[in-house]
C-alpha cells in the first residue's frame, strides 16, 4: 500500500513535469524572447553620430538615452532596465563599455537578435559625415580594441570569422560606413578564428 502510494505520488509529479513541458512548449513566441541561450554570431555597427555631441563624449549613457527614445528597453533577471541595443561600445580612443549584458536578445540588427552588436562611436559614412562628424575612418585605437573584442568573443563562444558580419551584410544600411577598414578587421581576426576552430575539435 505504502509502495503503491509511494508510486502514485511519483506518477503525479511525473505527469507534472510533462504537463509543464508541454505547456512551456505552447508559450507564444516572444514570452522569453529578452533571454538567449548562446549568440550565434557578432555584427559590427556604428553609431553614426560624431564622437561628441554638445561638448559631450557619446558613449553608453549617451546611446541608452538614445535608443530609449527610440522604445528599445530590454529588463535583466535582476530587474535592471537595458535601452542600449548594443552589447558592447567602443570609444575612438579604443575604451570598451559594456551595453546591455551578453546574454540578453541584441536590439541592433533587425531578424538578427540571437547575435551579439558590438558599436564604434562615430560615423564612418562619407556620404554622411561629409567631414563634419569626427573622421572619416575609426582610429587605429578603436580597431585594435575592437579586434581584440571580437577575437575574445568568437574563442568565448566558440565563433569563427564566418560568423562575424558587419550591418550592411545583414540589411539594408550603410553601417559601419564605406570608411570602415573591412579587409584589416577581418585579417586581425585570423588567429582567433583557428583557436575557435581547435576549440571545436574535441579530438584529444
Ligand atoms: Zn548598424
Amino acid at each position: 500500500m505504502t509502495t503503491m502510494r509511494f508510486m502514485s505520488i511519483t506518477g503525479f509529479i511525473l505527469l507534472a513535469g510533462v504537463a509543464a513541458l508541454l505547456l512551456a512548449s505552447r508559450l507564444p513566441d516572444g514570452a522569453l524572447s529578452h533571454l538567449r541561450q548562446h549568440p550565434v554570431g557578432i555584427v559590427i555597427h556604428h553609431t553614426a553620430t560624431p564622437p561628441a555631441v554638445n561638448g559631450r563624449p557619446v558613449d553608453v549613457a549617451f546611446i541608452d538615452r538614445l535608443h530609449a527614445q527610440r522604445g528599445f528597453v530590454v529588463t535583466s533577471a535582476a530587474g535592471t532596465e537595458y535601452h542600449i541595443g548594443y552589447h558592447y561600445l567602443i570609444l575612438q580612443d579604443g575604451t570598451v563599455q559594456h551595453g546591455r549584458p551578453e546574454h540578453l536578445r541584441g536590439a541592433h540588427t533587425r531578424g538578427h537578435a540571437d547575435t551579439l552588436g558590438i558599436a564604434l562611436v562615430g560615423n564612418f559614412e562619407r556620404r554622411d559625415n561629409r567631414g563634419r562628424s569626427g573622421p572619416l575612418a575609426p582610429p587605429p585605437a578603436q580597431v585594435h580594441a575592437l579586434a581584440q573584442l571580437t577575437s575574445r568573443l568568437m574563442v568565448k563562444y566558440r565563433l569563427t570569422s564566418d560568423d562575424v558580419h558587419l550591418h550592411c551584410d545583414l540589411g539594408a544600411t550603410a553601417c559601419p560606413g564605406d570608411g570602415f577598414p573591412r579587409a584589416a578587421f577581418y585579417q586581425a581576426l585570423a588567429v582567433p578564428d583557428a583557436l575557435a576552430r581547435r576549440s571545436n575539435d574535441h579530438t584529444p
